[in-house]
């Protein structure tokens, strides 16, 4: 059967633009088209899911130690949240773009639902500003670690419910069956949108095909893209939720495979993104690291010890007594889990601390090496920054499924060569990243010296990520 818009295409004006050879992915982009439907039906069987896994274990007691995730429903539901759902999404939007967004996230589905029966506002300035996907995904990364989101149900509930509750309300209030909230708000948005240009598939759009479609005065229906993706210079997958409603639009949309560099080193140098950048180096090479770090860092146990003494000695004690409600901080004393307002401070700090420093370190490395392919430009610098994505998500993937790793231990399942794999991830991840950045420096400079400076530089980077890495978790 035929897309759609090419049965319009057809039906409008009778000329058709003889399709390219029809591939398997062209087929399976054309079959999310046709199954829009079915694909609703799924994505409302996740919002159960989620709905259950995320209310039932805030409202039943918590679970004592001699409990294992195959029978207890809160440790379940903790394992599928986050040993289970958050690193593999990661994985799988490197891998096949983000299909989570378009075809499964609950968050995503509810959005579009409320907008579809909503106001249907303008979508407001504010709102679009560049910086909420970094600044939300550093904050709730930061909120996540003082409540101790991955360990207790109810910080889960008022996290992932609070983000589900905004998104419905910013659908309500803004578009038409759009996914406002996915495209400008969403605290993992961004992250999604970084690796999804690492993804070997994408709906390609073929410029010629559109442009002779328009000559032929083809007048095909609109597509509902729920993302707002401008669809006719569509060159980047960050932003397309896979959801294959353009399938055939114009004959000049389809599912493509493409190389895993392509958009690093052909599209992202043309767009240069402040707020990427920003990401990359500052949020997943920087706080994300710290927030994996910080339970376990002798220099957090150093910091707190000399913020303790200090305060002591000028007999202000309050700070080490007093605790926060545990949507503050935790406090879960029947645990033996309680922050005070001390631990709490120096948790902030540290995980801001690590940020920063390693930020400026990184930013200033980028920097040295964008001199050394010759005069300054910042488009270069944010180019460069690019190629750090595969390092970047690597190390959130491996400090995410660090937490698989610990559950599965608890109830006494070892998983067989991990430290081999995570090595072998690191070294991958720095290898593809390595060799982003020769391609990316090819495009600016012909000077095997300068390109070799650069590299130079970059590898520093590399370094600094992967001892981050390496102290996590070999030290
Ligand atoms: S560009 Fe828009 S309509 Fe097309 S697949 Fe991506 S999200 Fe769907």
């Amino acid at each position: 059967m035929l897309p759609r818009h090419e049965a319009d295409n057809r039906r409008t004006t009778g000329v058709f633009l003889a399709q390219p050879q029809s591939d398997v992915w062209q087929r399976i982009g054309d079959w999310l088209f046709r199954h829009q439907k079915q694909i609703g039906w799924v994505q409302w069987s996740v919002v159960g899911v989620y709905l259950m896994l995320l209310v039932l274990p805030a409202v039943l007691p918590l679970p004592d130690n001699s409990a294992h995730l195959w029978d207890d429903f809160t440790r379940f539901a903790q394992f599928v949240f986050w040993g289970v759902w958050w690193p593999f999404v990661l994985l799988a939007t490197a891998l096949v773009g983000r299909v989570w967004c378009g075809l499964l996230c609950p968050e995503g589905a509810i959005s579009e639902f409320s907008s579809r029966h909503g106001r249907g506002g303008a979508i407001p300035r504010w709102i679009k500003w560049g910086g909420w996907p970094t600044v939300a995904f550093a904050s709730t990364t930061l909120y996540g670690q003082m409540v101790s989101v991955y360990q207790y149900p109810k910080p889960a509930l008022l996290v992932l419910g609070g983000s589900t509750i905004a998104a419905a309300a910013i659908g309500y209030l803004y578009g038409k069956e759009k996914r406002v909230w996915c495209r400008y708000l969403c605290p993992v948005g961004a992250v999604f949108g970084l690796l999804a240009k690492l993804a070997p598939l994408h709906f390609r759009v073929d410029a010629d095909r559109w442009r002779r479609s328009q000559l032929a005065g083809l007048q095909p229906g609109a597509v509902n893209c729920a993302p707002l993706v401008p669809l006719k210079t569509m060159r980047s997958a960050s932003d397309c939720h896979m959801c294959g409603r353009c399938s055939g639009f114009r004959g000049a949309i389809r599912l493509a495979r493409r190389s895993p560099a392509h958009e690093i080193v052909h599209v992202a140098g043309d767009q240069p993104k402040l707020w990427e950048t920003v990401l990359i180096v500052f949020g997943l090479m920087g706080v994300a690291v710290g927030a994996f770090h910080w339970s376990s860092s002798p220099w957090f146990n150093g910091a707190k010890q000399s913020a303790a003494e200090w305060l002591v000695e000028r007999g202000v004690l309050w700070p080490l007594e007093i605790s926060a409600p545990w949507w503050v901080l935790t406090n879960y004393p029947e645990r033996s889990d309680v922050l005070t307002l001390l631990d709490g401070a120096v948790l902030i700090f540290y995980v801001l601390a690590v940020a920063f420093a390693v930020g400026i370190v990184v930013l200033l490395l980028l920097a040295l090496a964008t001199l050394g392919l010759g005069r300054w430009h910042a488009a270069r610098l944010h180019h460069l920054a690019q190629t750090l994505i595969p390092l970047a998500a690597a190390g959130v993937f491996l400090g995410l499924s660090a937490m698989s790793v610990t559950q599965l231990r608890m109830d006494g399942i070892d998983v067989p060569w991990v430290g081999e794999m995570r090595a072998a991830m690191l070294l991958l991840a720095s290898v593809w990243s390595g060799t982003l950045c020769w391609r990316v420096t090819g495009l600016y400079s012909a000077t095997t010296i300068r390109r070799l400076l650069a590299l130079l530089s970059f590898g520093l980077v590399l370094a600094i990520a992967d001892a981050g890495w390496f102290l996590f978790f070999w030290s």
